[in-house]
């Protein structure tokens, strides 16, 4: 049996006794609300699985949903986890500017609220936030791009194309500004050119991080900039979804074939699809978080926080969500390539050889 079945095996499992006993039975920790933004990006199923169980296996229930990329269904299942008495919520946020009613409910009923993985801004409803060091993603793939370029032992000029993530997601801002902490001197110093002028979050961003909406995108930035036979040799992409669609754009073009060199591409999240397009040589490489760990600690500092105590090793300063600094557990993000993914994501068993096949 997959993990997958077995999981949902184990949900039909805790319903019926759910059903008996009625929610948050005597025994029971009480309900840990898990809201999820969607299941396009894979990285989302694991990490609601893995918090479900690590939280079950503390003795809590678990209500998790998944909002389909949805944000008025993202409010209507945290308003109902408030509503049913959930103990904290643990929010990764579509859009976390349109939670602060919600949220300042679910402060006034003393739930604890935890930002998982992003930020959720504007609100003083927020207590914790776990995420990996976001900057340090960009900065990681800004990196991996130069590598791939051979820079600085080849000096270029070489043609770079700009592509940030979803607009509403803080995180993408991270992400953009890490890389081109890298980036914008070489950009400055004209080793790198953007040859279509499109830089900056208002301009490069990808709604919902949609690989179709960067695929479009791409499209159009080879048919306005480089329909003259030039070349583009690097393309920042936030994440793999994107950065695969990127890819589909530069395939459909001739990128890959005859000759014409793939760009050396980033990403993030060391999906399946995209580990094999970096062992194929079509994606450069990706940023691995493991999630499973963002799990762990996630539902170990909610345990704690819930018993009355104080989660240790937390950072203080770096994000202030616009009205306060929350507390924050940073964990290593990791540059993955053809050279490292066995190392890093096969023998740490994130992803099984069998997988990649
Ligand atoms: C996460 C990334 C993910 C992206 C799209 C970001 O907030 O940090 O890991 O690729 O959302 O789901």
């Amino acid at each position: 049996m997959s993990f997958l079945k077995t999981f949902a095996a184990a949900a039909v499992t805790g319903a019926l006794v759910l059903g008996s006993a009625g929610l948050a039975s005597a025994q029971d920790k009480g309900i840990i609300g898990i809201a999820m933004p969607e299941q396009t990006t894979l990285r989302w199923n694991s990490d609601g699985a893995e918090l479900k169980s690590a939280l079950e296996a503390k003795g809590y229930t678990v209500d998790l949903q998944y909002a389909g990329d949805d944000i008025p269904n993202q409010l209507a299942q945290i308003e109902n986890m408030v509503t049913k008495g959930s103990k904290a919520l643990i929010i990764a946020a579509l859009d976390g500017t349109t939670l602060s009613a919600a949220l300042e409910s679910a402060g006034a009923a003393g739930i604890k609220v935890i930002a998982y993985d992003r930020l959720i801004r504007d609100t003083p409803n927020v207590d914790y936030y776990t995420t990996f060091d976001n900057f340090q993603v960009g900065v990681l793939q800004a990196n991996s791009i130069l590598k791939g370029l051979g820079y600085p032992e080849k000096t270029g000029p070489f043609n770079i194309e700009l592509f940030g993530g979803s607009p509403d997601d803080n995180n993408a801002f991270f992400f953009y500004d890490g890389a081109m902490s890298v980036l914008q001197p070489l950009i400055d110093k004209g080793d790198l050119v953007v040859k279509s002028g499109q830089l900056g979050m208002d301009k490069v961003g990808t709604l919902r991080w949609d690989g179709a909406t960067a695929q479009a995108r791409m499209d159009n930035l080879l048919s306005a900039n480089y329909s003259d036979g030039s070349h583009v040799d690097a393309v920042l992409a936030p994440n793999d979804g994107v950065a695969r669609g990127i890819l589909s754009s530069l395939k459909g073009i001739g990128y890959g074939s005859g000759g014409l060199a793939y760009p050396i591409i980033s990403g993030q999240d060391a999906e399946i699809p995209s580990i094999k397009a970096i062992i194929a040589g079509e994606q450069y490489s990706t940023v691995y978080k493991d999630t499973r760990e963002l799990a762990r600690v996630t539902a170990d500092l909610v345990d704690t926080v819930l018993a009355g105590g104080t989660p240790e090793g937390l950072d203080n300063k770096t994000y202030n969500n616009g009205i306060k600094v929350v507390p924050s557990l940073l964990l290593t993000p990791y540059e993955v390539d053809a050279n490292n993914y066995k190392e890093l994501v096969v023998d740490s068993g994130y992803i099984s050889a069998d997988d990649l096949k």
